[in-house]
């Protein structure tokens, strides 16, 4: 395959591009690359937001379907019009909670038929290079000190993980069945901006800037291992150019925090006391630890995180307060976020027990 570079001319088709990590995605792929087109594909569900992508929104390079990638027909029909050459799978149902209190029914859509549906399209055209975005979640929960590698089996323990790991099985099975050139890639939690606010560390900020708790389930101490956006999405770009198709590809930083020390950063830089945590009933099927080996993604493909953690972590939040027109948007539309989490019911752990 012809390598990509700067004055390349090529066109990208990216599936769920209006969320947090896709529109992140298509912003640095156009800045970076002046001759190329890119055509965002996305249902535009409540996560899918085109404030992200309001500035690019104009640019000729791009244009924008609204479409489901569970609806075969419409998929083909955005795909053989636009006639890609690399394709980049963002499109899904991504919030461990709705999976456990809303239902499973639409991640099993998105999730694995729509993987279904691109695969298929894939298997009969010429596309260079499909990559199936990830998570490290289809790996389940581990012991300290070990690490998630490529050969790690899958032990997904709730509906949102193991739908990801549906779809992460079909694209290897259509690679070795009918050599169709997919990267399937896992990645650790993200951090950056635009992420749609039920998620850990914007739904803090928010709290914070509403003057709430910040509710924390079980003992706070489950551990995720942070990544900023901007580094995920340069590993995928490595990954839709350099990656071998049939490979799998671990992402992180090696940044392994539990959720409180998440929660006494955000604490720290609003200038709030540690009583502000206020302990939940935990998320059934919460797994406790996740950790990332990508030496396999550094030494084959030459990629290395680039941000450090304090710095880029207080600029996540400055970026949040800077942008308070966005954050009233997101809520116009959505209303309350994570709406199951109880606040109510007293639980056997105490605020007093997070002071130090
Ligand atoms: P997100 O929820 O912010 O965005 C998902 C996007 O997909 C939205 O724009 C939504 O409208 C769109 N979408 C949903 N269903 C669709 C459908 N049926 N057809 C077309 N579009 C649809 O999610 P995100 O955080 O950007 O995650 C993107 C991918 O990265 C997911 O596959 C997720 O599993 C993976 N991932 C995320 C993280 C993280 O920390 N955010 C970490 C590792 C992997």
């Amino acid at each position: 395959m012809k390598s990509v570079n700067k004055k390349s001319s090529f066109k990208l088709f990216v599936a769920g591009g209006s969320g947090f990590i896709g529109s992140n995605f298509i912003r640095m792929m156009l800045a970076k690359y002046p001759e190329i087109q890119v055509l965002n594909f996305d249902k535009l569900t409540y996560s899918g937001n085109p404030d992200n992508l309001e500035m690019i929104a104009k640019d000729k390079r791009y244009s924008f379907v609204r479409g489901d990638v569970a609806d075969a027909t419409a998929l083909r029909r955005a795909f053989i019009s636009f006639s890609p050459d690399y394709i980049l799978n963002c499109a899904a149902e991504t919030h461990v909670d709705r999976s456990i209190h809303v239902g499973s029914e639409e991640f099993i859509k998105t999730n694995i038929g729509g993987v279904f549906n691109i695969l298929e399209l894939i298997k009969e055209s010429g596309v260079k290079k499909y990559v199936q975005v990830s998570t490290d979640e289809v790996y389940g929960s581990l012991p300290k000190p070990h690490l998630f590698t490529e050969t790690t089996p899958f032990a997904p323990n709730v509906p949102y993980s193991a739908t990801k790991a549906g779809g992460d099985l079909l694209c290897r099975a259509y690679y070795f069945t009918w050599k169709v050139p997919v990267v399937v890639t896992h990645c650790s939690n993200n951090y950056g901006p635009y992420q749609y606010p039920e998620k850990l560390i914007p739904f803090f900020i928010l709290r914070m800037l509403e003057n709430k708790t910040l509710p924390m389930y079980g003992d706070g101490k489950n551990v995720r291992d942070w990544i900023h956006v901007d580094d995920h999405c340069r590993a995928l770009a490595l990954c839709l150019f350099k990656g071998k198709p049939g490979e799998v590809y671990n992402i992180g930083a090696d940044n392994e925090m539990t959720n409180l020390q998440i929660a006494d950063l955000i604490l720290t830089y609003f200038k709030k006391p540690k009583s502000t945590i206020e302990f939940v009933a935990d998320r059934p099927g919460h797994d406790r630890r996740y950790a990332i080996d990508a030496r396999k993604i550094k030494r084959e493909l030459g990629w290395k995180p680039s941000k450090k953690f304090a710095a880029a972590f207080k600029e996540t939040i400055d970026w949040y307060l800077a942008n308070p027109q966005w954050i009233e948007r997101v809520r116009k539309k959505t209303g309350v976020f994570n709406p199951h989490i109880d606040l109510w019911k007293p639980h056997k752990l105490s605020n007093k027990k997070v002071k130090k």
